[in-house]
């Protein structure tokens, strides 16, 4: 298996998919290298593309947001995507570019072997819990796969466009804090 170095430096200069051609920036991810909590968001968007970090336009900066309400932060936590690079006018990420990437958030996976995984939004949920995910009726609900907890909460995106999923978001998050007391301690910062 590849290091963290040797996989970062592949992903920048992957061309599996066609994403490569309209790409500034491939956006690998980031935080802690051996975080027990992993988020895994869709794709770059155009803050993302530019700046070669996820999560750092609006959505971004309400996911930081979310996570300071339960003591955890970018630095706690290791954050990904799905494809690593932008999908052409932040369209849907096509199934053979999901496939074209995955492996790299598989290879991902495998050095930081978490304790949690957040998926944000239903594109996510659908890659790693089940194909059938349905985010309206399932987010907040945990999985287990193959001794991982696995949740998906609504993509910042979506809340921003819909406020009115707030509040159940609110309650997944404190799930998600509760899990995290439990398995990974370590992980969040408790209010003193
Ligand atoms: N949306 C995502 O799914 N990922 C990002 O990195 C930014 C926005």
């Amino acid at each position: 298996m590849r290091g963290w170095e040797e996989l970062e430096r592949d992903c920048k200069n992957c061309r599996r998919c066609v994403l490569y051609e309209t790409r500034k920036n491939v956006v690998f991810g980031v935080g802690d290298r051996s975080a027990k909590i992993l988020f895994v968001g869709e794709g770059p968007g155009e803050q993302e593309d530019l700046t070669g970090e996820p999560f750092v336009g609006r959505a971004g900066q309400l996911l930081d947001d979310m996570m300071h309400m339960i003591g955890l932060d970018r630095e706690r936590v290791y954050i990904a995507n799905i494809v690593k690079c932008r999908p052409p006018k932040n369209r849907d990420p096509l199934e053979v570019e999901q496939d074209a990437c995955i492996d790299y958030l598989r290879e991902q996976t495998a050095l930081l072997r978490p304790e949690i995984i957040v998926c944000l939004g239903r594109i996510s949920a659908m890659k790693l819990i089940k194909p059938d995910f349905k985010i309206t009726r399932e987010h907040g609900a945990w999985f287990d796969k193959g001794g991982v907890k696995m949740m998906a909460i609504y993509h910042p995106a979506a809340l921003l466009r819909d406020p009115r999923k707030r509040p159940e978001t609110f309650e997944d998050l404190k799930r998600l804090q509760q899990a995290a007391r439990e398995l990974c301690p370590g992980s969040i910062v408790e209010p003193y």
